[in-house]
């Protein structure tokens, strides 16, 4: 029996560590990259508090210290022929008894917003996490070198927790850069710009937080405002706002990073598939995390998290072995159990299953205790894998 998984992010890496407790399970990863990346921890990274190595995990060595039979495949799935069972990339077909798809998401620019892919800078992709990071620093840099009193506005579009982490984290290290490389002049501006409000939808006491924080690092709130249009020197909201910009971020919402099958599968509006409550959109293929929508027992749009995309991929893959065993599948319902966002520096604010709330240092100090609880495990495995590989 073959479960082939495709996607070796959050989602994915859950459920292989799932089905790896079934020994007689053929085991099989495909990920175009040749690493995990942690894009919860890139407001670190963007901080220079950490480096690429520490939001990268290497999923051959990971998936070879889980179990040493592990088949990976570092390659581009590029559809699912269901009638057949097979996965296709660009040099191969796999085929499959299960299947399940954990390619994540990409960022949602909006097609109607004229220059958007042209101008922007994302964070989705570790590849433009590391572009932005380079030219961000750059371009600050250029500012201070040639006397800094200019005005320099960064925008941020998106009030989501990507946009928000990332302007705490800007602002809070540019003002270190102005006053160490330095400049005394206060030029730089950077705009958190939003349609309708940040954290919508997020517990009022952390979005309370998070709005005190960014006015105290001297982000400027522009909610209300639909971008309509960037050229290479301004960002329009509608005929007559505009601002002037130098480097532009957009992280605006999700876009389902789906994969086409042969048949037509039920997507939503944002291309993430419409799946029943075992997370299945077909006989034996499940979807997990970021590419599938979640609904709420109210049957509100839940929007996407790690932690849903990790629970997830523990219960598909329970699932699956179930299935095998011949005993019956068990409906799945991820559960938030707290929202915890980085506010630049030391600072960040939390809110626990929504029964305790907390913000500065102390919630800054929780948010590394869990994404160290979530990384330690699997720089063991990859430590081992990699052991296990030099004695080959
Ligand atoms: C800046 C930022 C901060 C965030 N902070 C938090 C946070 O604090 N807490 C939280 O819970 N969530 C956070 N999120 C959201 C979280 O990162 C996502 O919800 C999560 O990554 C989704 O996991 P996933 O397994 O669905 O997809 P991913 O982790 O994106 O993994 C998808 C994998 O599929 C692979 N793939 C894609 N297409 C193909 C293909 N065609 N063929 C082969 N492989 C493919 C990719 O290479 C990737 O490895 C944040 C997101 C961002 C951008």
């Amino acid at each position: 029996m073959r479960v082939i998984v495709i996607g070796g992010g959050y989602g994915g890496i859950r459920a292989v560590q799932a089905l790896v407790k079934n020994r007689d399970l053929e085991i099989v990863v495909i990920d175009k990259n040749g690493y995990h990346y942690l894009q919860t921890d890139v407001y670190s990274y963007i901080a220079n508090e950490t480096n690429i190595s520490d939001i990268t995990i290497d999923l051959g060595a990971l998936f070879r210290g889980l179990r040493e039979d592990i088949q990976y495949i570092n390659e581009t799935v590029l559809e699912v022929d269901e009638n057949r069972n097979e996965v296709i990339t660009h040099n191969s077909r796999f085929t499959y008894d299960y299947l399940i798809i954990a390619t994540g998401s990409v960022t949602n620019m909006p097609v109607k917003v004229e220059g958007i892919h042209r101008y922007s800078y994302g964070v989705k992709s570790l590849h433009h996490a590391l572009l932005f990071k380079q030219k961000f620093e750059a371009s600050i840099f250029e500012y201070i070198k040639y006397g800094g009193c200019a005005k320099f506005n960064i925008i941020i579009g998106g009030g989501g927790l990507a946009g928000i982490e990332v302007a705490a984290e800007m602002a809070y290290i540019k003002d270190i850069y102005l006053t160490t490389i330095g400049s005394g002049c206060k030029g730089v501006s950077i705009y958190l710009v939003d349609g309708s409000g940040i954290l919508k939808g997020q517990d009022p006491y952390v979005i309370e937080k998070s709005t005190k924080r960014l006015e105290k690092l001297g982000v400027k709130l522009k909610i209300g405002n639909r971008i309509s249009k960037i050229d290479k020197d301004f960002v329009y909201f509608g005929d007559y706002d505009y601002i002037r910009y130098n480097f532009l971020i957009f992280t605006g919402g999700v876009l389902g990073n789906s994969i086409g099958l042969q048949k037509e599968v039920s997507t939503n509006k944002i291309g993430q598939y419409i799946a029943d409550e075992y997370f299945k959109i077909h006989k034996n293929i499940f979807a997990v995390g970021d590419v599938v929508e979640v609904l709420d027992e109210k049957g509100n749009y839940v929007a996407p998290t790690a932690q849903s995309a990790e629970q997830m991929g523990t219960g598909i893959a329970k699932n699956i072995l179930r299935d095998i065993a011949g005993k019956g599948m068990k409906k799945i319902s991820p559960k938030n159990r707290g929202f915890l966002v980085a506010l630049g520096g030391k600072y960040a604010s939390a809110n626990l299953m929504n029964l305790v709330r907390f913000s500065g240092y102390k919630a800054y100090f929780f948010k590394l205790l869990v994404t160290e609880g979530y990384k330690l495990p699997l720089k063991y495995f990859t430590a081992k894998g990699r052991k296990i590989a030099e004695n080959w």
